[in-house]
């Protein structure tokens, strides 16, 4: 349990499925007042806010589409009205796409882009006027991924957007360090959530990815959520502008196991 984390209000972005709702859940558990936001899925986000009642907590659902500024204030506005105020910021919500790169579509490209790096710098614009207009501390947590320093062939768009959510993130976490507000990276690895369901679905490819990872074994959306409950509390409370990896050992160039090269 972490103590200071009683009563005080999240927004997670993309909380209704994955590593967002499973963030959701584990603030519930810490008695944190929560903002689920989802873009399509109004059931997941009504079910992640179910669970959370049935076991005290409090929460509410709300659709925003993160790639738009107005949407991001939506959030904000839900957070202020239903619990008061604001206190953590987690820019979850994310998605990718694949081709070869000189066949990636303008229009696909700036998606990518949009979602995963815009909606993380609109997310925290929105957090950090607030907090500087209240002159109060903050938080925010970034979920960026391993490619945010492995390249992916065939997902250019998505390794770069979270190239530049590490970069966004270490600048802010910077420039607002003086006014007591963190700023701070998850890079998960392999996680077993909706966004790899066809890929795990098939055995041959879900033991190629196992293989990829020293700690042979694809994560759970949960052990992401242990990190970002920790980086939401002040047990981590001289971090900032950092990256926590949460994926097995994966970003340890996995080839060279056993003295290979
Ligand atoms: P997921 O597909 O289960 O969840 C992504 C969530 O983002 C969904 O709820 C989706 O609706 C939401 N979303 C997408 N576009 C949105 C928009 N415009 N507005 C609001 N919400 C939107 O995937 P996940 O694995 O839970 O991914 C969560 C984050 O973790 C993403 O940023 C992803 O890039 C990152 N990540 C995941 C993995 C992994 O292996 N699962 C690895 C590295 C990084």
């Amino acid at each position: 349990m972490f103590k200071d984390l009683n009563k005080k209000v999240a927004v997670i972005t993309g909380g209704s499925k994955g590593i967002g709702n499973a963030i959701a859940l584990r603030f519930a558990q810490e008695q944190m007042n929560v903002v689920i936001n989802y873009n399509s899925d109004a059931a997941g986000a009504d079910k992640a806010v179910k669970e959370i009642e049935a076991n005290g907590g409090e929460a509410v659902a709300v659709q925003a589409d993160i790639s738009k500024e107005e949407d991001n204030k939506k959030l904000l506005d839900a957070a202020i009205k239903n619990f008061g105020g604001m206190d953590i910021w987690v820019n979850n919500a994310g998605m990718e796409t694949q081709a070869p790169t000189h066949e990636i579509t303008l229009e696909s490209w700036n998606k990518v882009i949009d979602i995963n790096l815009t909606g993380v710098f609109l997310g925290a614009k929105t957090a950090l006027n607030y907090w500087l207009e209240k002159n109060q501390a903050g938080n925010i947590i970034n979920m960026s991924s391993v490619h945010q320093q492995i390249p992916w062939p065939t997902f250019a768009s998505y390794a770069t957007a979270k190239g530049g959510v590490k970069m966004f993130t270490e600048t802010i976490a910077m420039e607002y360090a003086p006014k007591n507000i963190r700023v701070n990276n998850i890079a998960p690895g392999a996680i077993n959530t909706p966004i790899n369901a066809k890929k795990f679905a098939d055995p041959k490819q879900y033991a190629t990815t196992q293989s990829m990872i020293p700690m042979l074994k694809i994560g759970d959306p949960e052990d992401v959520a242990d990190a970002a409950v920790w980086l939401a509390s002040d047990q981590s409370k001289y971090v900032t502008g950092t990256t926590m990896f949460v994926d097995g050992g994966m970003s340890l160039y996995a080839n060279f196991q056993g003295g290979r090269g």
